[in-house]
């Protein structure tokens, strides 16, 4: 039987370990930490996310210091309330949450970070920490998908990965930190020819293309590990992922669940950079 990575249990093993962490760096700090989610526009599933996000601050002790912008807010706007956020000291982390509405460009935005705050790992100076292999903070979701992994002692080393979607924000800093672990990684996206013939040579899919339920049996060789990053509204309610679970789950040596993932790596994503300095990030506490 295929057994099942459960993100939202590993999610709550890291709150309960970080809420000891942030209170004892609290009193040293004189002040809790303080995360700042800096929304834009209405994207409803960013509205879930940040609203989460913000629950989860609570839960283990951290101020949230957010900002909801208007839609039609111009770069400029965004840009100052971004260095408002660097300039303010009780401010230990910032998280842009993407997507932006259309007409914002991420990358000045993203650049306008300080790095040292940059809390999703998302500054091109973190990117490149994360590509030389160096100390930095790493992008939250993929960094939740290899906590998730070594929880479940699923080995890494010369097992042959396969990563949908290349994007900034998942897919291309998943495939940084896999091969880091020694696996042997293949990116495909929009482009790729016979996506199906691909992916059945993975020994561990990770599914991060934004398409709400398009990896089927036909994609998964039997006994691989699947990760599912997608998330969907359904129109008829409730959510899904980018894979068809019923479909897999039979062929897969280990899976995720819709939204079983995405606890895990909601918890990770604020925290994969420890707004204090020397505090363990909690990739490295789950492991
Ligand atoms: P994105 O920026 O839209 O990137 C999607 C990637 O998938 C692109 O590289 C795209 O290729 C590729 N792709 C699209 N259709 C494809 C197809 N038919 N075959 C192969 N590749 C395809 O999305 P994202 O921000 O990476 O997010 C991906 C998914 O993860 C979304 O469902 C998002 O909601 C979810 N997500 C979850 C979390 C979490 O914490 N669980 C966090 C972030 C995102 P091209 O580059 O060629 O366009």
């Amino acid at each position: 039987m295929a057994t099942l990575l459960d993100g939202r249990r590993l999610a709550g093993e890291i709150e309960a370990r970080l809420q000891a962490v942030i209170a004892r760096h609290g009193t040293q700090l004189g002040r809790p930490p303080g995360l700042a989610v800096l929304r834009v526009g209405d994207d409803p599933a960013s509205g879930v996310y940040v609203a989460n996000k913000e629950k989860a601050c609570t839960r283990v002790g951290i101020t949230s210091l957010g900002a909801h912008l208007a839609a039609g807010t111009g770069a400029d706007e965004v840009l100052a309330a971004v260095r408002r956020l660097n300039a303010d000291p009780c401010c230990d982390g910032i998280l842009l949450q993407l997507p932006l509405p259309a007409g914002l460009a991420e990358g000045p935005l993203l650049m306008a970070i300080d790095p040292a705050k940059d809390a999703d790992g998302l500054h091109t100076l973190n990117l490149g920490h994360l590509l030389k292999g160096e100390p930095g903070p790493r992008s939250c979701t993929p960094a939740g998908v290899m906590a998730l992994l070594a929880r479940h002692g699923v080995e890494l080393a010369g097992q042959r990965a396969v990563v949908v979607g290349r994007s900034i924000l998942v897919g291309q800093p998943m495939a940084l930190m896999l091969q880091a672990a020694d696996a042997t990684v293949t990116v495909a996206h929009s482009r790729t020819a016979d996506l199906a013939a691909l992916t059945r040579q993975a020994d561990v899919l990770v599914v991060a293309a934004g398409r709400p339920r398009m990896i089927g049996a036909e994609h998964v060789k039997p006994g691989a590990v699947v990760v599912d990053v997608g998330i969907h509204r359904r129109p008829e309610g409730g959510l899904c992922g980018d894979v068809r679970f019923a479909e897999v789950e039979p062929l897969a040596r280990a899976f995720t669940a819709p939204r079983a993932a995405s606890a895990a790596m909601c918890a990770l994503r604020r925290w994969s950079r420890s707004p204090v300095p020397s505090a363990p990030c909690p990739a490295a506490l789950a492991r």
